[in-house]
């Protein structure tokens, strides 16, 4: 079973053409880096999977399931960490938590469960009474990372999740996330910290200007360059069209 599905995905903003047929296979339990530079398209096509935005061209399933003709049962799949934060930044941390999972159908009792889960996972019981703008930007990453956790999802996204997040905290996650794969969760990092990306991922897609210009094993992209950075930089020279 596929855990995501995307076949000939392309997405306009009015003319301009932020994905241009975009097909990649994301099966079960994989740890996936989605890569590109500022623009190629990333964020677009996680808006699409996760029902941000609508599309008219391809189609994107999630676990067997249109993302679009059964929203509510594909959204349910997956947990999505934004790299903006889409959030009500009044809220307590707790209010955040329980709100998304009254989204996602939970029963009282799991939710009031899995908050305490989270927030002892997460370090957040000190500040779980706290306003989201009163934590600093690391405590704000993790309540995203919290509530894109909340209801337990089989695929989390995770859109730069650790921009501006210090380096202690980025290695909790890093071993967090790893384990959470291993226990079977699929995995879609977008991360411009590639030494990140190559300490977690396995199999690696790049697009530049909504386009797919690489995708294969960790490894194979690599090759026989130093480091995921240098390929990454040799894959993505000359391609990107001038902002
Ligand atoms: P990435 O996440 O890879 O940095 P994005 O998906 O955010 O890229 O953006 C892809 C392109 O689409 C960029 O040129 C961006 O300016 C444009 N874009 C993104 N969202 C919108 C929008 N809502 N309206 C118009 N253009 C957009
Ligand atoms: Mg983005």
């Amino acid at each position: 079973m596929n855990a995501l599905e995307i076949t000939g995905f392309t997405k306009s903003y009015g003319d301009f053409i932020a994905v241009d047929n975009l097909s990649l296979t994301i099966p079960k339990g994989e740890f996936f880096g989605f890569l590109g530079p500022n623009g190629a398209g990333k964020s677009t096509t996680i808006h699409s999977i996760v029902g941000i935005n609508r599309f008219e061209k391809g189609a994107i399933e999630v676990f067997g399931t249109d993302v679009q003709k059964q929203y509510k049962k594909a959204r349910a799949f997956v947990g999505h960490s934004p790299q903006e934060f889409n959030i009500d930044i009044f809220l307590p941390v707790t209010k955040i938590l329980w709100y998304v999972g009254g989204f996602f159908g939970m029963a009282r009792k799991d939710k009031t469960a899995r908050i305490e889960e989270l927030l002892g996972i997460f370090e957040l019981d000190k500040h779980k009474h706290k306003q989201f703008r009163q934590l600093s930007g690391g405590l704000k990453r993790r309540v995203m990372l919290a509530r894109a956790l909340m209801h337990d999802p089989e695929l989390l996204i995770l859109d730069e999740p650790t921009a501006g997040v210090d380096v202690e905290l980025r290695n909790e996650l890093h071993i967090y996330l790893k384990r959470i794969n291993e226990e079977g969760k699929t995995i879609l990092l977008t991360s411009h910290y590639l030494e990140e990306v190559e300490k977690l991922c396995d199999q690696l897609a790049v697009i530049v200007d909504g386009k797919l210009v690489k995708q294969g094993t960790k490894k194979d992209i690599i090759g026989s360059a130093a480091s995921l950075e240098e390929a990454y930089l040799a894959i993505t020279a000359n391609k990107t069209r001038t902002v």
